[in-house]
């Protein structure tokens, strides 16, 4: 679907993503590593292709772009550079969970420069203490005149560098609650992370939040118990990112691999006729065609409000992290020494597909869950549950 009539003006679908990853990440991601950071020149250029939120609905600058269609752009992203779609999949979070949850105000105030990219997102869950764990969140909410005060202390902030607005998780009472925290906030203090082992262009920081005051506005949601839900929804969404960007790692290390197996010979032979090799490079086309399906059929459900899709999520989650791990290994090895070099982007993949297995619910989280599938039905083992 190509979506044009949108209040920016911009056309985006699956194959413009395609595009602008081939003509502008793809050439840029080996330096965006190196560095440790992405341009903020580049992050206009992102804004201009309204690649930001292009979910939201057009009123709000969007595109009213579908889960599919949105999967599959982030997949073409993630295939550029995971540290590009990693940015966006935080972004893509905060602004998911203003539409969703927010109030008439909320959302008149924050979507529309959300989407343009005027302003950029981040969450902060993780603390130093606590990461799969949420209930172990020892950030605070409490109540102070006119609104919450806020304290705590978050770890590997996707994005905490050069966001513009923090979505804060803190115990509020029983609950957990969410809180939009501007940046420039009085007791707001980020400290960059760096040497990460992958997605090292993502700007990752420490955010201390000192008795951070905020007006009641700033709450998300609402406040107690029920709030949860605003945290699980909004993981949801990041998983969903997470297992679209992973797809676009296997795909990366299927061209990077076909490409090299058609130059390279060894004893006078073509990589890419030794059987081996195909049996490697048929391992990862299987697992591309296999990660595709479950990420169209987790937007699908999405795009239909069934609520199997949270499940289906985390099973394209599992499989497309797991499997991208699995084919970076892969792709260094066809390789050789080359893939362990700069020269080429195997070695990339590899440290980002790392991270895939841990971030957004890592592989023995999703282990657990998945496996609770097996018990909910009455007959074992139905794969029903999607
Ligand atoms: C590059 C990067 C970017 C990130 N970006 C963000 C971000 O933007 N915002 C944010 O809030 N956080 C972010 N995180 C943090 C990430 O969400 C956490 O690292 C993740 O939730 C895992 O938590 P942990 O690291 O504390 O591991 P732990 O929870 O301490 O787990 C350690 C190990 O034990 C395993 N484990 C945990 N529980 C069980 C269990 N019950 N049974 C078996 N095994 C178990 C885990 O799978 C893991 O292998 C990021 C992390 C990285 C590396």
């Amino acid at each position: 679907m190509v979506v044009t009539d949108t209040a920016a003006g911009i056309a985006l679908d699956a194959a413009a993503a395609r595009r602008f990853a081939d003509d502008h990440i793809v050439p840029r991601a080996e330096r965006f590593d190196r560095e440790g950071r992405v341009p903020d020149e580049f992050l206009r250029q992102m804004s201009r292709a309204g690649l930001w939120a292009p979910f939201l609905p057009p009123e709000f600058g969007g595109a009213g772009l579908s889960f599919t269609e949105l999967g599959r752009v982030h997949a073409e992203i993630g295939r550029g550079c995971s540290s590009v779609r990693s940015l966006l999949t935080v972004h893509t979070m905060l602004a998911w969970a203003v539409n969703r949850w927010g109030t008439e105000d909320q959302r008149a105030r924050w979507l529309a420069p959300l989407a343009r990219g005027d302003l950029l997102g981040a969450v902060c869950i993780t603390e130093p203490e606590a990461g799969s764990d949420t209930a172990g969140l020892a950030a605070t909410a409490t109540r102070a005149a006119g609104g919450w005060r806020l304290t705590g202390t978050k770890k590997w902030i996707t994005g905490g560098q050069r966001a513009d607005v923090f979505l804060a998780y803190a115990r509020a009472g029983s609950g957990l609650a969410a809180f939009l925290v501007p940046r420039g906030t009085p007791g707001v203090e980020v400290e960059p992370l760096a040497d990460i082992l992958g997605t090292r262009a993502s700007m990752l920081a420490t955010v201390r939040f000192r008795d951070v005051e905020v007006a009641s506005e700033a709450l998300l949601g609402p406040a107690s118990f029920v709030s949860g839900l605003v945290l699980s929804s909004m993981l949801d969404i990041g998983r969903y990112s997470v297992a679209a960007g992973s797809l676009g790692i296997i795909e990366a290390c299927l061209d990077a691999s076909a490409a090299y197996t058609s130059a390279r010979s060894v004893g006078g032979s073509m990589l890419r006729d030794l059987q081996l090799i195909r049996a490697k490079i048929s391992d990862m086309v299987t697992d591309a065609a296999a990660g595709r399906l479950l990420v169209e059929q987790a937007g699908r459900l999405k795009d239909d409000g069934d609520p199997r899709t949270v499940m289906a999520t985390w099973i394209a989650k599992y499989f497309t992290s797991t499997a991208a791990a699995r084919h970076a290994s892969a792709a260094v090895q066809i390789h050789g020494a080359n893939g362990c070099g700069p020269g080429y982007p195997v070695a990339r993949y590899y440290r980002d597909a790392k991270v895939m297995e841990i971030i957004e619910g890592s592989t023995e989280i999703q282990q657990l869950t998945i496996a609770n599938t097996a018990y909910w039905h009455p007959s074992p083992g139905s794969t029903s549950v999607v």
